[in-house]
């Protein structure tokens, strides 16, 4: 079946397990190769806290619209809840739920003291103006105040959000307690106490976890390497600029009308440059025009999901040609298509891992706004590869003692130390 989504975008529906479903199919399949307590398996099937708001915004034009949203806390139990709001109009509470799992994965993947938690805006944000998202977002986070802070649950940007968001949240969230609390949030403006390098940090944790899975593979080549990047947003343009600029062939990118594939490779700051311009990747010259489908099944070595979850499914992963996967986005690939890819020999480097850089940063930035005290850029880049090193080795190693894929691998690390502070702390009361 076909569905025409707003804007005339068209979408083809296929039986795709709901994110939350994928992330649960994911936790039992890590969850029956380890020796933990079976409460603790149950109590962290289950997401902590989840809060609804419905709230009014004023339009432009005088009238007022009602919007829905979510913010869901999947665990406090290593430390403060810690993840993305997403404005996008396929948010459900299913999807935050699911999103809010992984954080809490990915969290204690990397080591953060941090559990997991997502928020959602039912929303298309490019059919707001610049005033009405303001009003939204300031809305949103005044919705929220009983549920976040700088020591409870600290929000930072996702899909269809970035600085100028999270800008406005600190503002309004400083308002209400009466003084500047930037520890509020993580992916702020630089100046007011944004962290360098959290703008570029998730794509450059992507090409991290590619590179150190190509040398793991013996290649050394970069040049010789084709890479597809799907989605051309945050994560996306930034995890293609960081491929061409570590010579990579980067044959195509896309956003959500499309892609351009040039099998000689695309001028990755030229397209960067075409895309601020003109918002779109259409009319871009130099490149044949694929759609998103064409993207994810074309001729490459390297395939880079970074758009959104449920894009890599049974469908289309027979036809997958490339040999690595590195996941940008949240769950993009579905269970089914995980076994089909497993079974073709692909690596795919788990998104709770490959794109771990962003909450790394955020962490960094977060610390930093605690202490006021602020670092470098070189110092920033320096401390993430380490951590994305040594994450990327400690899943490597799970890898070769359980002789599982990555993904599992990634998650019984995770899981494991989630866990083990469960046991420590004990429940309450
Ligand atoms: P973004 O809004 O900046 O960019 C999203 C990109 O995907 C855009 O180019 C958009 O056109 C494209 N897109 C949207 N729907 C699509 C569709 N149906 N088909 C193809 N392309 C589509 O978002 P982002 O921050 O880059 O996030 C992308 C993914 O990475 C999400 O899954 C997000 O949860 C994940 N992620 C983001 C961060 C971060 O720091 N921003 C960190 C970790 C994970």
């Amino acid at each position: 079946m076909v569905v025409t989504l707003q804007h005339g975008h068209q979408a083809t529906m296929e039986q795709i397990p709901s994110a939350y479903e994928t992330a649960l199919r994911q936790y039992d399949r890590a969850v029956s190769r380890m020796d933990i307590d079976d409460n603790a398996v149950e109590y962290l099937r289950w997401p902590q806290r989840e809060f609804s708001v419905n709230f009014p915004v004023r339009r432009d034009n005088g009238s007022i619209e009602m919007f829905s949203g979510y913010r869901v806390h999947h665990s406090t139990v290593r430390g403060p809840t810690k993840g993305g709001i997403r404005y996008s109009l396929n948010v459900t509470l299913d999807e935050v739920r699911a999103l809010a799992m992984w954080m809490t994965w990915k969290c204690a993947l990397v080591n953060l003291p941090y559990g997991g938690a997502k928020g959602g805006v039912l929303v298309d944000p490019k059919t707001l103006s610049l005033g009405e998202k303001e009003r939204l977002t300031r809305r949103y986070a005044a919705e929220l105040i009983p549920v976040i802070g700088p020591q409870k649950d600290i929000p930072a940007p996702d899909m269809g959000t970035g600085p100028q968001e999270m800008a406005w949240i600190m503002d309004t969230y400083s308002m209400t307690v009466g003084y500047s609390v930037p520890a509020i949030v993580t992916g702020k403006p630089l100046n007011i106490g944004g962290s360098e390098g959290r703008n570029e940090a998730t794509g450059r944790g992507v090409i991290i976890c590619m590179m150190e899975a190509l040398k793991r593979q013996g290649v050394h080549n970069n040049a010789g390497i084709k890479v597809a990047v799907q989605g051309f947003g945050n994560v996306g343009s930034h995890a293609a600029e960081y491929a061409w600029e570590n010579d990579f062939r980067v044959v195509a990118v896309s956003d959500i009308d499309g892609g351009l594939y040039n099998a000689d490779g695309l001028d990755i700051p030229a397209v960067r440059a075409y895309m601020k311009a003109n918002r779109t990747l259409k009319g871009f010259q130099g490149a044949d025009f694929i759609t998103n489908d064409e993207l994810i099944t074309s001729q490459c070595d390297v395939l880079i999901p970074a758009a959104m979850e449920g894009q890599l499914t049974e469908r289309n992963a027979p036809h997958i040609k490339a040999k690595l996967v590195v996941e940008g986005a949240n769950g993009p690939t579905t269970t089914d298509a995980d076994d089909i890819l497993n079974e073709m020999g692909v690596t795919i480097v788990p998104d709770i891992l490959a794109n771990a850089g962003g909450v790394t940063v955020s962490y960094f930035e977060w610390v930093q706004g605690l202490n006021s005290f602020f670092w470098d850029e070189a110092e920033v880049v320096r401390q993430l590869s380490n951590i994305m090193v040594k994450a990327y080795g400690e899943v490597a190693h799970m890898v070769e003692e359980q002789r599982v894929d990555m993904r599992t691998a990634a998650q019984m690390v995770a899981i494991k130390r989630v866990a083990d502070a469960l046991t420590i702390r004990g429940i309450y009361p």
